[in-house]
């Protein structure tokens, strides 16, 4: 049988709920192992506390958010890169590498990952990191894109395929996975959750659902 298990690349711990969470929520449904690997832990987006507290809260929330998202089908790892030096600590830290073996024990069937028309700079390096190392290793598997800072259309990408997600029944778990990241609130998700909620509609509305993902395929 193929394997078919998921792997997700991201830049914090909430971005795979916002970009593909009711997409992961339905593939745990179908039983397929899903492995979810955070190249930070969102430490910068509270200035004001220590930091040691800070990357507690955040990966019990996303712990807590994943369960809620894909029971006990995901696995998620942090590789603790500080925001903003993504590409340096690569490097640094032998990131390849380390992702490479994931890659070759797990053989996922699919890689979904940034944007590389993001505009947020750790969304845009983690695309470049997965570009390059697919390409090295010669992944035989899908790459999919999900957007998180920017809307839905985007001009570039018009004629690469599209993975479209019925997400009618997962929606409201991500909406749920999204709201046990309690410490993101205020600053980050405001902005983002009408965003949410108009992206899925309007992809539901394109496609003859309720809601939906939809997904570019980079490679
Ligand atoms: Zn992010």
């Amino acid at each position: 049988m193929k394997n078919d298990t998921i792997l997700v690349l991201c830049a914090h711990n909430d971005d795979q709920i916002i970009g593909v969470g009711g997409t992961l929520a339905k593939y745990a449904k179908q039983g397929k192992p899903i492995i979810i690997i955070i190249f930070s832990y969102g430490e910068s987006s509270h200035p004001h506390y220590q930091k040691e507290v800070i990357i507690k809260t955040r990966v019990k929330e996303s712990i807590r958010a994943d369960k809620i998202l894909c029971g006990d089908k995901a696995k998620t790892y942090y590789l603790g890169l500080t925001e903003g030096k993504f590409q340096k600590e690569i490097k640094n830290k032998k990131i390849s590498q380390k992702i490479e073996k994931i890659i070759r024990q797990s053989k996922p069937s699919k890689i979904f990952t940034h944007s590389i028309d993001d505009p947020h700079p750790d969304h845009k390096a983690v695309n470049k990191f997965v570009m390059n190392l697919t390409e090295k290793i010669g992944f035989k598997g899908d790459v999919y894109s999900f957007n998180v800072w920017n809307l839905f259309i985007n001009l570039r990408k018009r004629n690469l395929p599209k993975l479209v997600v019925d997400i009618s029944d997962t929606f409201k778990k991500k909406i749920e996975a999204l709201e046990k990241h309690k410490s993101q609130a205020i600053q980050a998700r405001l902005p983002l959750t009408w965003s949410i909620y108009f992206k899925a509609i309007i992809h539901g509305f394109l496609n003859k659902m309720k809601y939906a993902e939809v997904f570019y395929k980079i490679k």
